[in-house]
């Protein structure tokens, strides 16, 4: 057990596990980022939303969660956000096992490999872009003085260089969620987990953020996209539908685009 937590020159102290090791140092799981394995999910009166479910991602790629109202996407972000545990099977975040960790080494884990995106995008009202984007690195042990760079750098990808000062009323829509983007990308988190992020948009800015989703991957970020919209899982790489709390189909696993 390291003395601290190591990445990119900081440390976050006391957090018991060396959560801040690159996941290729730790074999078996060099490629693998996540993986949800013969996962159920109960819920107190018995309703089951996720019965069995089993489900690799690997670093690069992009990957919709498809599924009608219901069918039990939100539990299975929950668990992959380790927001939830399953009542029974396993998650593994970069080879480590979330039942197993505590609940500060949770939110460590969270806030070093996962980024969230969330249909309302989730900003903070008084803070500005940059300083909402900057929220994201709270868990980073990046020092006060680095994170409006960081912040700026990380707009920037999200083509927002000329707003890093607006606050979030004085943003549009789909500039709103580029902001909530920049802040899941801002601590290059090992997977991105976009919730329904183009639900509150209208086509135009949909598609913008879409393309932006797409863009981001090919510079290599892994981004899971969880939505009940049928055309925007088709353009995406793989899709795993999802039906009464089970995957009816990966399209990786049949080996079809
Ligand atoms: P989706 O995100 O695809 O709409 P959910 O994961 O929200 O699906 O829901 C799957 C099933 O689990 C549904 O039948 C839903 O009513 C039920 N459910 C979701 N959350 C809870 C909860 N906290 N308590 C009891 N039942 C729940």
């Amino acid at each position: 057990m390291s003395r601290g937590r190591r990445r990119a020159g900081h440390t976050v102290p006391g957090t018991g596990t060396d959560l801040a090791r690159p996941a290729a140092a730790r074999p078996p799981s060099d490629r693998t980022v996540l993986r949800v394995d013969g996962a159920s999910k109960v819920y107190a009166g018995g309703v089951r939303a996720l019965d069995d479910v089993s489900l690799t991602i690997d670093r690069g790629e992009l990957l919709a969660i498809v599924g009608p109202s219901g069918s039990g996407k939100s539990t299975l972000l929950n668990l992959m956000g380790t927001l939830d545990l399953p009542s029974s099977g396993t998650v593994e975040i970069a080879g480590r096992n979330a039942a197993e960790l505590r609940d500060r080494q949770l939110s460590v884990l969270r806030g070093r490999w996962l980024g969230f995106v969330f249909q309302q995008f989730h900003l903070t009202d008084g803070l500005s872009a940059a300083e909402n984007v900057a929220t994201g690195l709270l868990y980073a042990g990046v020092t006060r003085r680095r994170r409006r760079p960081l912040a700026v750098e990380a707009l920037g990808r999200v083509g927002l260089s000329h707003r890093v000062d607006h606050l979030p009323h004085q943003l549009s829509g789909g500039e709103k969620q580029r902001v909530a983007i920049a802040r899941a990308l801002v601590n290059t988190p090992a997977l991105v987990l976009a919730d329904e992020p183009t639900g509150a948009l209208d086509t135009a800015n949909g598609q913008a953020v879409l393309d932006l989703l797409v863009r981001l991957n090919d510079e290599g970020t892994t981004i899971t996209v969880i939505t009940h919209d049928r055309d925007i899982a088709a353009r995406l790489p793989r899709r795993v539908e999802i039906r009464d709390g089970r995957i009816v189909r990966d399209t990786r696993a049949e080996g079809t685009p």
